[in-house]
This record gives structure tokens, C-alpha cells and sequence, in this order.
């Protein structure tokens, strides 16, 4: 049965509540989710007393924005504590340079000659917790100015573009540390999209890997069936855990990957969950409550 290990909800840039993703995801018969918002924790609850009364599994986690010798890579972190002091310390700072990333790219649009303003973006923003370019892409759509979010990064917000504005992300090698001690394991999110192969080869994953490195993401949809085969060939070799998820941001125009899109077999997230054991274990913390069944 269908485990989704990757999906956002509204507290991040996805368009649904973390209920109503979680209520979808047991429409759909799946057996579990992750709920996997970048760089917050503040859906958790919500989808988790949504998950016992819709009986369906569900994994607490987050998508942590990182770099890693110069390039963004996105860390999927489970079962972490989210009191952890110092993980909730990098967080915030990561949520900041969100936050302060904002006026920056609404007065490059503005040089571009769109009348746009902060408030446009936190208007469509909703209560979004990571303030990011998918909601000035929602803005943009909402005056009518791109198509849809795709539209909007083609042609203003990916990087190369003019509207394009860097923010803090925090180290991988520390973040992978800092996860596991918070109780948690960290899985690489999409290794090989945008920033591609170059960066997290198989030598990079291996010394990822020894420093606590647990998974790799290797079914997603923006991976073909060619990078699939050789990430599952190198994670095999590794010892790392293989989950597969859509990346599901929401219905409609948000949405590029289908919720269940990708699945992670029972035995690979029963590695996770053990993994996480041994990591809250060792650093006697007792983990957020698990909605399993
Ligand atoms: P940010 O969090 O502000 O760095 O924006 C990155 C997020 O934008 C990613 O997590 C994706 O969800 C989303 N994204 C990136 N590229 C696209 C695209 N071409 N179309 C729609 N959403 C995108
Ligand atoms: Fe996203
Ligand atoms: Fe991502
Ligand atoms: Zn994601």
C-alpha cells in the first residue's frame, strides 16, 4: 500500500491545510504520509489529530533548505524533536532570511516595472510559516501577470532570472548532525533535480552517508527512470534507506506532482523508524508522538 513520504501543506507553500492533506490522503487510500513542510514544524499537530481520526499513518517531518559546497540542497528531516533548542535555533534563522528575502525580490519585480508590493504576496500568503517564491508566484498569478507558478519561475524566480534573490541556508554536515541529534534522520531530498548529479555524486552521498546520513530520495517525480536506476544502484551500495514521494504542493495550479505519485515500501521507512529510535536513544530524547498504525 501507498506510503508518501513528501508533501507540503499550507504552513509552507503548499495550498492545502495540513487536515485537508491529510483527509485527501486518506480519500486516496493511501497507508501514510509524511507531512514534510520546508524549514517548520507548525503543521504537525493539526495533521496528526487529522490523521487519528481519519486512520491513516502519518509521519511527522520537515524539508530543510541547505547547502552544500555552494549549492541548495533540500534535507528531509523525520521524527526530530521539535523542542530541540538548537535545531529550532537554525530554523528560525532560515525562516528569517525568508522573511527578509521578500522585499528584495518584490523590488526587482518592481524594477521590471510590476506593480507589486510585500503585502500583495502575504495577502495570497496565507498562513504560511516559510515565506517563499511559490506565494510571490501566487501573487504574480492572482494580478494576472504569469499563468500559473511554473510560468512565474521560467520567467522571473528561478536563479538566472531577474528576480531571482538568494537567502541563508543552513550547512548540510551540520544539519545532518544537528537532526540526528534531535532524535531524528535525515533523507536527501531530490538529489538529482536543478542542481542536478554534479554536486551529490556517489562520492559526495558516501561521505554524507558517514556523517549520519540515513536516505536517499530516490522515486520523484522530477527524477527519470535512468537517475532513479543509478541513485537506487548507489544508495544500495551505501546502506542508505530508499524512499520514494511526490512532493505534492496542493490541488490545481500548484499542483505538479500528484499526491501517492511515488511510494517508499514498508520495510525501507521501518529502517527509518528504527534509525530514529536509535538516535532518540542515544540522546535520551523521547521524539514527537508518531500516528502509525
Ligand atoms: P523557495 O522556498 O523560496 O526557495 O522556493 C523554492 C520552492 O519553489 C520549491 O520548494 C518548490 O516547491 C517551488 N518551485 C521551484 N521551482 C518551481 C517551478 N518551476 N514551479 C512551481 N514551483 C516551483
Ligand atoms: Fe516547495
Ligand atoms: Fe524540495
Ligand atoms: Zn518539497
Amino acid at each position: 500500500m501507498p506510503i508518501d513520504l513528501h508533501t507540503h501543506s499550507d504552513r509552507s507553500d503548499g495550498t492545502q491545510s495540513p487536515r485537508e492533506l491529510v483527509n485527501a490522503a486518506s480519500r486516496l487510500g493511501l497507508d501514510a504520509i509524511a507531512l514534510t513542510d520546508h524549514d517548520t514544524t507548525e503543521g504537525w499537530e493539526e495533521a496528526l489529530t487529522a490523521a487519528r481520526s481519519a486512520d491513516i499513518g502519518l509521519v511527522p517531518g520537515l524539508e530543510i533548505s541547505c547547502r552544500y559546497l555552494g549549492a541548495g540542497v533540500h534535507l528531509l528531516a523525520y521524527f526530530v524533536d521539535p523542542d530541540f533548542g538548537p535545531l529550532l535555533t537554525e530554523l528560525d534563522r532560515i525562516l528569517d532570511g525568508r522573511n527578509s528575502r521578500l522585499p528584495a525580490i518584490v523590488e526587482r519585480l518592481r524594477d521590471l516595472g510590476i506593480d507589486i508590493s510585500a503585502k500583495d504576496v502575504r495577502h495570497v500568503s496565507g498562513s504560511t510559516a516559510a515565506m517563499g517564491r511559490p506565494h510571490v508566484a501566487d501573487a504574480l498569478v492572482a494580478k494576472g501577470v504569469c499563468r500559473d507558478r511554473d510560468d512565474a519561475f521560467r520567467q522571473y524566480l528561478s536563479p538566472g532570472r531577474p528576480a531571482y534573490v538568494d537567502r541563508y541556508a543552513a550547512d548540510l554536515v551540520e544539519m545532518i548532525g544537528l537532526v540526528g541529534e534531535a532524535g531524528g534522520v535525515s533523507v536527501i531530498a531530490h538529489p538529482w533535480t536543478r542542481i542536478g548529479g554534479a554536486v551529490l555524486d556517489d562520492q559526495a552521498l558516501g561521505t554524507l552517508a558517514s556523517k549520519g546520513l540515513a536516505g536517499v530520495e530516490v522515486d520523484h517525480p522530477d527524477h527519470d527512470e535512468h537517475a532513479r536506476a543509478r541513485l537506487r544502484r548507489i544508495a544500495t551500495d551505501l546502506d542508505l534507506v530508499i524512499t520514494g514521494s511526490s512532493d505534492y504542493h496542493g490541488e490545481g495550479k500548484a499542483s505538479r506532482f500528484a499526491l501517492g505519485a511515488n511510494s517508499t515500501a514498508r520495510s525501507e521507512l521501518d529502517r527509518l523508524i528504527a534509525l530514529a529510535g536509535a538516535a532518540a536513544a542515544a540522546t535520551r530524547r523521547s521524539g514527537p508522538p508518531v500516528v502509525f498504525r
